[in-house]
């Protein structure tokens, strides 16, 4: 137990480890010696995996660094596109598969590189066509398709930013974003498949485009559904890429070239535009998709089921596994259209080895029944990942059991739009894995945790989650705001000139790095510092217990109380009764002590979770002390907080 004032308590132990198979070990990409390489010689070691990339021009300096501006690979020059497209054709490998596309409606595609490098450079003849040339910016709202991967590359391959926007955005969202940007052009869909009908799109992008600095709206063919039409500004895909030239020389771009601009998912407050660039970005993804998923060029069958419009898609279903040749699935659906065993089922279509989604979804596979997943043949995975939020240790356990017939490594990779890149993970042949902790700072990369005073703390204490030193994929700024840059990241550890993450976190007893959520949600318990991730994996570990969110509300004796919110199992679900409260209330006591016994406890059917599928912690704390709900803009159904401030069952203190 920690003592009172200290930054972070560490209140939950987890004894279950899990070290490599030989067998596994034995073949993998990642050795132990990689930590050793780079603790030795840091930027030799990054130019070794800028070397991983095909460069027309090679850099005179491996990093500059002007805090917090860093250059990385200054004087280097690239092409993005042609590092994820024509490369692997030139080298004889353009009829491997790129994407395995499954739509939802059950239609499928196969793209291989030759196709791809011919898709690219059709858009990107398009692209300039439609007036987008190097440095302009370009919005794209759209489903899981192909053509959306092949217009970020098309982008990519001009020297022109995207800006993504997820699909599922509301005209506003999207209108504020392209505003922000000063986009020219915005790269869209007639409609998208939801949940197996189809729903309108352009009719959405249409009102956000009003009165912008739009020039062209470029429409892709999706479902066929009538959509409003305005003439000399909106071109059908088929009529302009479709009829494009496929020949393109690709021009090398300066490795600071800038490749995207990316809003953050918008959890803590208003999304900020990230702003990544070329070589650095593309050197980090494609060397942390290797030695994190073990990742085997022509072998490995990689299926990151994150959107493409969060930073996860961009990375790791587009730059990152395309620079390494991978050959990917992209399901265009959600996991339960039409029925919830579609992940397994694509697993097993396409034999996929390496599976890489996120603690919400597990969660959820939970709440369906470990009955789906038994029904089908999984035993082609080989590696397992996570990325979005702490994983409870229970969801941990599940996954490594139910999907990964407890012989793949799970790797949770903590990393953030604007780290660009995995940071903190384990590598799946070289490091024992802990149920419920990202492990271990990756090699090449410096991350610490802190007290206030900026202090490392020691074994078994927690603090703030902090970059010690510059990386490749590192954010160069905030899209027009510079002072926004410098004031979130950097003033809070100016003094040490520390990047400042936002995330809680801990060591073990062994030094394991566990992240315990934002710090702007540690709740203050009679002086305790309690992270919600705590109290939330305490509950989830209870069997009647489906999902848990913590948060503390102001309380006139303790300074704050826990009020938990949960979602409990399907045949538990009928039985929220004071006995059933009660009983989790002393499983927290029992699991992780006392102090952290929730005041309260409601019994809720869903949570406020952004579009990425995190929870909004700060509208349920509205709910816990009876305010106003908050801005719900980023929210991925609103109607969630009307019920939960309405129906919601409330289990008092004993
Ligand atoms: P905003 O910054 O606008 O609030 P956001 O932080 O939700 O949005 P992202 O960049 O998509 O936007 O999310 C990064 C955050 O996700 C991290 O700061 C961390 O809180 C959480 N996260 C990501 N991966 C992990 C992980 N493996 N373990 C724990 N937390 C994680
Ligand atoms: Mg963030």
């Amino acid at each position: 137990m920690a003592e009172s004032g200290a930054t972070l308590s560490n209140l939950s132990t987890e004894s279950r480890a899990f070290p490599p198979s030989e067998e596994f070990a034995a073949q993998a990409n990642a050795t132990a010696e990689l930590y050793d390489r780079a603790d030795a010689d840091r930027e030799a070691f990054w130019a070794e995996q800028a070397d991983r990339l095909s460069w027309s021009r090679k850099w005179d300096k491996v990093l500059e660094w002007n805090a917090p501006f860093a250059k990385w690979f200054v004087g280097g020059q690239l092409n993005v596109a042609y590092n994820c497209v024509d490369r692997h054709v030139e080298e004889g490998n353009g009829d491997r598969v790129a994407l395995y596309w499954e739509g939802e409606p059950g239609d499928s595609r196969e793209i291989t590189y030759a196709d791809l490098k011919r898709e690219v450079s059709r858009a990107a003849n398009a692209l300039i066509e439609l007036g987008v040339g190097k440095g302009d910016r370009v919005a794209i709202q759209m489903p899981m398709i192909p053509e959306t991967a092949i217009s970020m590359l098309a982008c990519a391959r001009i020297g022109a930013m995207h800006s993504v926007v997820f699909g599922g955005f509301s005209p506003g969202a999207l209108k504020a974003r392209i505003e922000d940007a000063e986009c020219k052009l915005l790269i869209t869909t007639d409609g998208q498949y939801r949940r197996g009908k189809p729903a309108p799109m352009k009719e959405n992008t249409d009102e956000a485009v009003e009165g912008t600095s739009i020039e062209h709206v470029l429409v892709v063919k999706r479902t066929d559904i009538d959509v409003p039409w305005t003439d000399g500004r909106d071109v059908w895909w088929h009529d302009t890429v479709g009829t494009a030239s496929e020949e393109h020389t690709p021009e090398a771009f300066d490795s600071e070239h800038p490749l995207f601009i990316l809003y953050t998912s918008g959890t803590t407050g208003k999304p900020k535009g990230i702003l990544h660039t070329s070589g650095g970005y593309l050197t980090q993804t494609a060397y942390t998709h290797n030695v994190v998923f073990d990742h085997k060029p022509g072998e490995s069958v990689y299926w990151c089921t994150a959107d493409v419009g969060w930073v996860t898609g961009h990375s790791y279903i587009v730059y990152g596994p395309m620079a390494n040749g991978a050959t990917s699935v992209m399901y265009e659906g959600t996991p339960n259209t039409p029925h919830e065993g579609r992940h397994w089922e694509i697993v097993q279509k396409y034999g996929v080895s390496i599976y890489y989604t996120a603690p919400t979804l597990i969660r959820t596979f939970m709440k369906w029944g470990e009955q789906i997943p038994a029904e089908y043949d999984l035993s082609s995975l080989k590696v397992l990942g996570t990325v979005g939020e702490p994983i409870n240790p229970e969801a941990w356990m599940w996954f490594r059991e139910k999907i990964g017939g407890e012989r793949c490594p799970i790797v949770d990779t903590w990393w953030q739009t604007e780290t660009g890149a995995i940071m903190i993970a384990p590598l799946p042949g070289v490091t024992e894995t802990k149920p419920g902790s990202a492990m271990k700072v990756l090699p090449g990369i410096g991350a610490t945790v802190v007290d206030e005073s900026g202090t490392p703390v020691g074994n078994g204490e927690g603090g703030y989650l902090v970059l010690d030193q510059p990386w490749p994929a590192m954010l160069r700024g905030i899209w027009g705001d510079e002072e926004r840059y410098r004031d979130t990241y950097w003033s809070k550890f100016a003094e040490q000139g520390y990047y400042f993450a936002g995330d809680g976190a801990k060591y073990d007893e062994d030094g394991a790095i566990w992240l315990l959520g934002r710090v702007d949600d540690v709740m203050n318990i009679s002086g305790h510092r309690i992270s919600t991730t705590e109290v939330e994996s305490a509950l989830v570990s209870h069997p009647t217990v489906a999902e848990a969110a913590v948060v503390g509300a102001s309380d006139e004796t303790t300074g704050q109380g826990i009020v938990a919110f949960v979602i409990l199992r399907g045949n538990a679900a009928k039985d929220g009764g004071d006995e059933a409260i009660k009983a989790l209330r002393d499983h927290v006591a029992k699991e992780i002590g006392p102090i952290a016994k929730p005041r309260n406890i409601m019994v809720v059917e869903e949570l406020p979770k952004t579009r990425s599928g995190k929870i909004m912690r700060r509208l349920l704390k509205d709910v816990a002390e009876n305010r106003e709900v908050g801005d719900v803009s980023t929210l991925a159904d609103s109607s969630v907080m009307d019920l939960i401030s309405s129906g919601m069952k409330e289990g008092k203190e004993d």
